[in-house]
């Protein structure tokens, strides 16, 4: 369904987020969480109505078999599927788990990866994050990334910035109807070798943490639009 809606856009998106960042693995994914900076990113647009600011970065994933992508793309499902979790300003006093009772309290970019043979280096911020993924291979491990990235380049990984997008929930526990969506169309590529140091983190129980995606649910009668125009980045 294509319908008129704002287009994307971004503020501050490409400051450099504040370092030190931490990548945790914490039993169900591998997560950073964002520190407050003096000009936050802020996200509006789409089927956000209003701002939203990014809290943390996690990923899904599958295993040496499977490809672990949450959301399919023309039933097509991904290697893994990068999460930034945004909160929106109007509850700046409550955390992201709060803010998660409220339907309008978060809203997620998703962005899929799609492994590629080739292990050229690139300015893809994933580098610089799975560099210390073999840090953190124990449950409830942590290790500091080195050097710095913006949001922003996340972003510049895809091309074409037409996106998809609905009211749904978390795909974690609770499951709260509190996140709109967006899902870039565009997909990420990225080195195979570098993929494969996923399935090598251990879960809470020492097994391994891999398919940490959820089976894609019923529709549900939503409605999934689809947005193809340019973005505009601000201020
Ligand atoms: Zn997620």
């Amino acid at each position: 369904m294509e319908k008129h809606l704002p287009s994307l856009h971004f503020e501050f998106y490409d400051n450099q987020l504040m370092s030190p960042l931490t990548v945790v693995n914490n039993g169900h994914t591998v997560n950073i969480d964002l520190p407050r900076s003096a000009l936050v990113p802020q996200i509006t647009g789409g089927l956000m109505w209003e701002k939203f600011e990014p809290k943390s970065i996690h990923f899904h994933w599958g295993s040496p078999n499977s490809k672990g992508s949450e959301h399919t793309i023309n039933n097509e499902r991904y290697d893994a599927e990068i999460h930034i979790v945004h909160k929106n300003v109007r509850y700046f006093d409550l955390s992201v788990g709060e803010a998660s009772k409220f339907p309008d309290g978060l809203a997620v970019l998703a962005l899929m990866i799609q492994a590629v043979p080739v292990s050229k280096r690139t300015d893809n911020p994933l580098f610089k994050i799975f560099d210390v993924l073999p840090q953190i291979i124990p449950n409830q491990s942590n290790a500091t990334i080195k050097g710095e990235f913006s949001l922003q380049q996340f972003l510049d990984q895809v091309e074409n910035k037409d996106f998809y997008t609905y009211k749904g929930s978390l795909t974690t526990p609770m499951c709260a109807e509190s996140v709109t969506w967006t899902v870039f169309k565009d997909v990420v590529h990225f080195p195979q070798k570098e993929m494969s140091k996923l399935w090598s983190l251990r879960d809470s129980r020492g097994r391994p943490l891999i398919n940490n995606y959820r089976k894609s649910q019923n529709i549900n009668y939503r409605d999934v639009y689809f947005k193809h125009a340019p973005v505009y980045r601000g201020p």
